[in-house]
């Protein structure tokens, strides 16, 4: 009884044994890694402790004196918020991270365009990429380092991941920086405004005026209903105080950090809560959707497996034409990326004809009629053709 007894206890110390019980474990813990520490990563890690989502939180630097004061300072605000492991790790805890975030680059201040930094941050990435996927990850990489679009379509390239499970932060701070204009401006909540920031994140962003929504109401109806005015003049202004709204604020205290550490914790909550969440990220944009080889913002389905869609918006002609020129900036950004450090498989192909372009940026027809997205956006396959670049076993 005593010898059997024994070889229970033995089997269950067994190397085989421990193994199975760390695999389920590491299953069960929602572990997030953030690889640098500066100003965005450790103020993504505050805002995730007090979510009280991620169990494990791992900060990475190069600088590792920094990353373990980091992680002293948070501790000191665990007693007021949620128990959480909090460490100073290595790549090697990126094996079993749910997500790995990467806010690594140069700093903000100084710069007076995302774009300064493309061949110093473009480097740094890159070695990152090498690093964190040389422990074959099973997670999500975010990217959140500028210029972001450029970075997450070499990043995708770089570390050979399925398309899904790549995301830049994209426009999902711009998004919400127009949403709270349009709401201040209307007297509203900003969760009672529907409206995207699409495109680059960065000068050439599109602002998604003619589908916005205001309680279900477009822009004109919803200003009919409270008796504004609706002038053109104001939603200019609005979208061009979103468009500069980064450089106002590095301009006057040398970088940003609140608005992207929550815009991060909002993308990790949709992966981490498998919440099928509709946000404006970054990612690989497929071939159907007419806009050449280059990764950018569109509304996108978030979930655990990452990227599960990615939508299309209905867009005037105007704004069809601004987008096909952001992605024109952000492939350039790629070409010069490109330059310093090789991207696997890019080859610079670009936009489609004029003529393709003016059959995709017909809004209505000749009776006036709008154009549905579908007719508008006619290269987008049914889900049983899109999903063979992804692969999310959940849609499979
Ligand atoms: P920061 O200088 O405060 O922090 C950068 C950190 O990265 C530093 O701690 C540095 O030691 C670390 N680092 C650099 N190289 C590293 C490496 N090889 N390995 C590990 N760590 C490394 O800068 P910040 O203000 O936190 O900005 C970081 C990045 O985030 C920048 O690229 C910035 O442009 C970008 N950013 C993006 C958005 C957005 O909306 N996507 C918003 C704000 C900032």
């Amino acid at each position: 009884m005593e010898a059997q007894r024994l070889s229970t206890l033995r089997a269950y110390n067994s190397p085989g044994q421990d193994a199975l019980k760390d695999a389920l474990l590491e299953n069960r813990i929602p572990r997030v890694v953030i690889v640098g520490t500066g100003f965005v990563g450790s103020t993504t890690a505050y805002a995730l402790m007090m979510s009280g989502m991620a169990a494990e939180i791992v900060l990475i630097d190069r600088d590792a004196r920094r990353a373990e004061g980091q992680v002293n300072d948070l501790r000191d605000a665990e007693v007021f918020s949620h128990t959480t492991r909090l460490f100073a790790g290595d790549f090697s805890d990126c094996r079993s991270a749910d997500i790995t975030v990467i806010t690594a680059g140069v700093s903000q201040a100084g710069q007076r365009s995302r774009i300064q930094s493309l061949s110093e941050t473009g480097t740094i990435v890159h070695d990152l990429v090498s690093n964190v996927c040389r422990q074959e990850p099973r997670g999500i990489l975010l990217l959140a380092s500028n210029p972001v679009d450029a970075l997450t379509y070499a990043v995708s390239k770089w570390s050979g991941l399925p398309a899904n499970r790549v995301i830049g932060s994209g426009t999902s701070l711009d998004t919400s920086r127009f949403r709270r204009r349009l709401a201040a401006r209307y007297g509203v909540a900003s969760a009672n405004v529907h409206a995207y920031v699409i495109g680059e994140h960065g000068d050439s962003q599109v602002p998604v005026l003619s589908s916005a929504r205001v309680a279900g109401f477009p822009l004109d109806e919803f200003c009919d209903q409270v008796g504004q005015p609706c002038e053109e003049s104001t939603f200019t202004g609005i979208a061009s105080d979103t468009r500069t709204a980064g450089v106002d604020i590095i301009d006057a205290k040398g970088g940003t950090y609140y608005g992207i550490g929550a815009a991060l914790v909002r993308i990790i909550r949709a992966i981490l809560r498998d919440e099928d969440a509709i946000l404006t990220v970054s990612s690989l944009v497929p071939k159907s959707m007419e806009l050449g080889e280059v990764s950018l913002s569109l509304p996108s389905i978030v979930n655990r497996h990452g990227i599960a869609r990615v939508l299309s918006v209905a867009l005037n002609s105007s704004e069809r034409k601004a987008l096909e020129a952001s992605a024109e900036v952000v492939r350039r950004q790629i070409t010069t990326l490109a330059q310093t450090t090789p991207i696997p498989g890019f080859s610079g192909n670009g936009s489609p004809s004029k003529e393709r372009i003016a059959a995709l940026t017909k809004s209505t027809r000749a009776n006036g009629e709008r154009v549905t997205p579908k007719e508008q956006w006619p290269g987008i396959p049914a889900w049983s053709r899109f999903k063979s670049n992804f692969t999310n076993p959940r849609h499979a």
